[in-house]
């Protein structure tokens, strides 16, 4: 049998993932039931025959380009644990600037918002964590996603989001909301990143979308004017050569204050108005 120590040093059969160390990692931790902080206290713990063969299915699996968050079935956003499978976006961390943006910009306790292609429920959830006054609802179009969304709303006990079945807003009855905010598909269908890592096991639906990748933006911007209160937000993410043009999109439908932000890398990311 193998130790923790030596299934580590596996990783190098992972050559091919740029996060080798931390793929192996997270999933000999969650074949273990453990933190990975547990890896390094107890090197020496040997796996049972089990374990052993748990882990080697999985690292087969990565080793074949499989998401880790799919391997492991959840991934932690704005530090929510979700569950993930094939029938969403994989949360990603640059996500978090859209909440922490929506935040600070809305610092009231009592807002309705309104959260468009939740996918996981990811953006709702999260801003739900941080405001339990106010109301949330959140769209989504696959049916798969959205019971998923309901199952993360329902294990995170947040009574003040509503996960409502809608194309964009097709489906949202007529109302007013201070927020609207949404991470919706933006990737050129033409795009090569397309046949790269994760995005390959991720629904075309949640990535691509017409027009350069803008047609999704163009209609939540241009509908929005109808579901926003004077002065409310709408704050989208983008793809990071895209915000000129979604800017542009903005002030077109009729938004003032229209500015990008920039993510951890430097990128504009996200822009609001
Ligand atoms: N940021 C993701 C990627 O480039 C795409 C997310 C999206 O289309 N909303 O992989």
């Amino acid at each position: 049998m193998s130790t923790v120590k030596q299934n580590l040093a596996r990783s190098a059969e992972l050559a091919g993932s740029d996060s080798a160390r931390l793929d192996v990692e997270v999933l000999l931790g969650h074949v273990l039931g453990r933190p990975r902080t547990w890896l390094y206290t107890w090197p020496e713990y040997e796996l049972t025959v089990a374990e052993q063969g748990q882990f080697d299915a999985l690292l087969a699996r990565r080793h074949s380009g499989e998401p880790v968050a799919h391997l492991t079935g959840e991934r932690e956003f704005w530090s929510l644990p979700l569950k993930v499978d094939a029938s969403t976006l994989i949360p990603r961390p640059e996500t978090e600037l859209l909440v922490e943006t929506a935040l600070e910009l809305c610092p009231q306790q009592q807002l309705r918002a309104l959260d468009l292609g939740t996918g996981t429920g990811a953006i709702a959830l999260a801003l739900a964590s941080e405001r339990p006054g106010w109301q949330i609802v959140a769209a989504e179009r696959s049916a798969d996603a959205a019971r998923l969304a309901e199952e993360n709303r329902r294990s995170l006990g947040f009574d003040n989001v509503q996960i409502v079945r809608s194309d964009w807003f097709a489906q949202i009855a007529p109302q007013v909301f201070e927020l609207i905010v949404s991470n919706p598909p933006y990737i050129d269908a033409a795009d090569p990143h397309l046949e790269q890592g994760d995005v390959r096991f991720e629904p075309r639906s949640a990535l691509v979308a017409d027009r350069e990748g803008l047609a999704d933006i163009e209609h939540i911007a241009v509908r929005s004017v109808e579901f926003l209160t004077a002065g409310g937000w709408l704050l989208v993410e983008h793809g990071w050569q895209q915000a000129a043009a979604v800017r542009d999109i903005f002030a077109a439908a009729g938004f003032h204050n229209v500015e990008s932000r920039e993510d951890f890398s430097g990128w504009e990311r996200l822009t609001l108005g």
